[in-house]
């Protein structure tokens, strides 16, 4: 045998008790789950007072886009996730049309943002597979084909209806994608460009996915005023299209509609009962990190960002700007009155001017005093001096009511919606959220050890079997002989999230082994050089 792990208890994935065994690993695989004492292991891990389990499924993460300049994926892998789903909210790093690179590059800013001698050189979503397979990557890695980026490759960054020209276009990349293996459709129908395609668009776009068994993720309209609206949308696509679908990362935005998830829940129960595939995921902070677009009508966007840029810079604009803000406009389905949000909840992320980066950390309403300036003119300063690409962390945003009435649904999997960064390297630099290290240590730790929310088992199924159930990943996610050897080992005494918002980049405590395809790439907390993950291609 490859490893033998002794002395642990096991928690299989499925939400059964634990139970004590050892278990034996060879070729990548689970061999053997018993009383091991015969079998002879060319490394034996001791797992005495820890927590053996299937290795977390990310079921939405963006660490895809990160994983070119750093393969290691260090915040994902050391809090025990084996496998992500990336691509989601429409943000995706393929097809590339190269004429539309530019505007494609600063629209994944939000997500990612390439140093200047970073070269693209694909083009097709199968080329970047083979692209990230030749870099490698520490976990295992699905895409989503992202929509946004496919749009703009498709017809720039334009607030219409696709030509039958362009439809055919964006068919086409669909088909492309599914071919080689893509796991389905993301959109992100709150940011722009998504925020322009109309509900039949998508739908066109999902009967491609459908004839390839696929699926469709989606950042919905809204997760606030208009939430019910945007996720009958969803519903609709997938009757519509014939397909499983995802609402990603559940959440209610907004004091207001907080104590509300009992109806979102129905809603979705209902048209599971009339037989629709249609689960959630959720990641369990208070506070959100999105673009800055959720300040600003969607129409400052149209084009891309250097006419957003200028439309910022005109003043005549910048006061329809703050009018708009002020009272909503058509087309805004995430519009809130600045005060459910507060200007002091609002925290700046992701800054490289020399103006702003000092200000790292500090909220708006801070930024604005030591500026001496009006606080709209101050994100609208801010965005000009960043180029338009800055983030946000809004805190508060969710009512922890609602939070644990998600967790407790069977629906809803774990996730992070984060990137891998790491405390060292060009990473290093930016501020992320806390969620990028600490999602599932805080689930263990402060969901199921201090508030018992949820027990033990349950929590690891909503990180291991759940997600793998739902993308169709049947060989992974459970351990059982004949499972791939994606495995965590943690302590659920001491397992908690170390990250925060003045300093998130800070691995937490408590795991302690993680491995990937049968092979360890965390030692008793240390780092191991290896690549060992692997692209798992969607077979229709
Ligand atoms: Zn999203
Ligand atoms: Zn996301």
């Amino acid at each position: 045998m490859d490893i033998i792990i002794k002395n642990g208890r096991i928690i299989d994935g499925t939400g059964n008790p634990w139970f004590k065994a050892d278990l034996a690993i060879e070729g990548g695989k689970i061999i053997d789950i018993g009383v091991l004492d015969s079998l002879k292991g060319e490394k034996v891990v001791n797992a005495k007072g820890l927590v053996i389990c299937p290795g977390f499924i990310d079921i939405h993460s963006h660490a895809d886009s990160t994983n070119l300049v750093h393969p290691q994926q260090e915040s994902t892998i050391r809090q025990g996730i084996t496998t992500i789903i990336g691509g989601n909210c429409g943000y995706g790093l393929a097809p590339i049309n190269h004429d539309k690179k530019d505007l494609i590059l600063k629209y994944l800013t939000n997500i990612i943002r390439f140093s200047d001698d970073f070269k693209i050189d694909w083009s097709s979503f199968g080329e970047y597979l083979a692209k990230i397979e030749k870099v490698g990557m520490a976990s295992n890695m699905i895409l989503l084909l992202g929509h946004g980026t496919m749009r703009i490759s498709a017809m720039g960054f334009d607030d219409r209806e696709p030509t039958d020209e362009e439809l055919a276009i964006m068919k086409n990349y669909t088909t492309e994608a599914m071919e080689v293996g893509a796991l389905g459709l993301s959109t992100g129908l709150f940011y722009p460009p998504g925020i322009f395609a109309k509900t039949e668009e998508i739908i066109e776009l999902c009967k491609i996915v459908s004839e390839y068994n696929g699926y469709y993720f989606s950042h919905i309209r809204s997760y606030g005023p208009k939430l019910m609206k945007s996720i009958r949308e969803t519903i609709k696509i997938g009757r519509k299209a014939y397909l499983p679908v995802q609402v990603s990362h559940i959440s209610i935005f907004g004091k207001p509609f907080w104590g509300t998830a009992d109806a979102v829940l129905s809603l979705i129960e209902r048209a599971r009962d009339k037989g629709l595939e249609i689960n959630c995921d959720m990641h369990p902070y208070d506070s959100v990190m999105t673009g800055l677009e959720m300040l600003l009508p969607p129409w400052v966007f149209e084009g891309g960002i250097i006419k957003t840029l200028e439309r910022l810079k005109d003043p005549e604009t910048r006061e329809k700007i703050k009018y708009d803000q002020l009272h909503g406009c058509e087309g805004w389905d995430e519009w809130f009155p600045i005060e459910v949000i507060g200007w002091e909840n609002i925290l700046p992320v992701m800054l490289h001017s020399e103006k702003y980066k000092p200000h790292k950390g500090r909220n708006f309403k801070e930024i604005s005093e030591i500026f001496k300036m009006d606080l709209f003119d101050t994100v609208y300063d801010l965005m000009i001096e960043e180029e338009g690409e800055a983030s946000m962390i809004i805190t508060h945003l969710r009512g922890e009511e609602d939070i644990i009435n998600f967790m407790k649904s069977n629906l809803t999997a774990f996730e992070t919606d984060g990137s891998s960064v790491a405390p060292y390297g060009e990473l290093a630099e930016v501020n992320p959220h806390p969620r990028f290290y600490g999602t599932y240590p805080k689930i263990l730790g402060e969901f199921v050890r201090e508030k018992q929310v949820l027990t033990l088992e349950t929590a690891i199924r909503k990180s291991t079997s759940l997600p793998a159930q739902m993308v169709g990943l049947l060989d992974r996610g459970l351990l059982k002989p004949g499972s791939w050897a994606d495995i965590v080992i943690f302590d659920p005494k001491t397992v908690i999230d170390k990250a925060t918002y003045a300093n998130p980049h800070q691995y937490p405590i408590g795991i302690n082994y993680v491995i990937v395809n049968g092979k360890i790439v965390l030692e008793n907390g240390e780092r191991v050089d290896i690549l060992p993950g692997k692209v798992l291609r969607h077979e229709k």
